[in-house]
């Protein structure tokens, strides 16, 4: 269980002091808790986690950490941005390909 949250007098309000869930702004915990439900904390101002799940973290800093980070779940990189953008070159290139052979031979049938 996670001190901050008591379950006999759960949080009224969010971190940033709004009624519960009335403010886009702020949140609900939500990370998983080792009992599998979604912790129920008010998140940190600002944030969308409570301090016991990455609230206080200020995520990767250096470059080479923010590369590992970026890295960490890349599998095969058939959703880079260069790849779809590549797929969307040769679809490009393959309908101007069938338009150009759909005029000719609609030409040719005029002739
Ligand atoms: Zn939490």
């Amino acid at each position: 269980m996670n001190p901050p949250y008591n379950v006999l007098n759960p949080p009224k309000r969010c971190a940033a002091g709004h009624p519960l869930g009335t403010e886009p702004g702020c949140h609900w915990c939500g990370a998983r808790t080792r009992a599998g439900t979604p912790c129920q904390c008010p998140a940190m101002r600002g944030r969308r986690r409570c301090a016991l799940h990455g609230g206080k973290s200020t995520g990767a800093r250096t470059p080479e950490g923010r590369e590992r980070a970026r890295m960490a779940n890349y599998r095969h990189g058939e959703y880079t941005k260069e790849a779809k953008a590549e797929r969307r070159r040769q679809a490009e290139i393959l309908r101007l390909a069938r338009e150009c052979l759909a005029e000719i031979i609609k030409a040719s049938r005029e002739v």
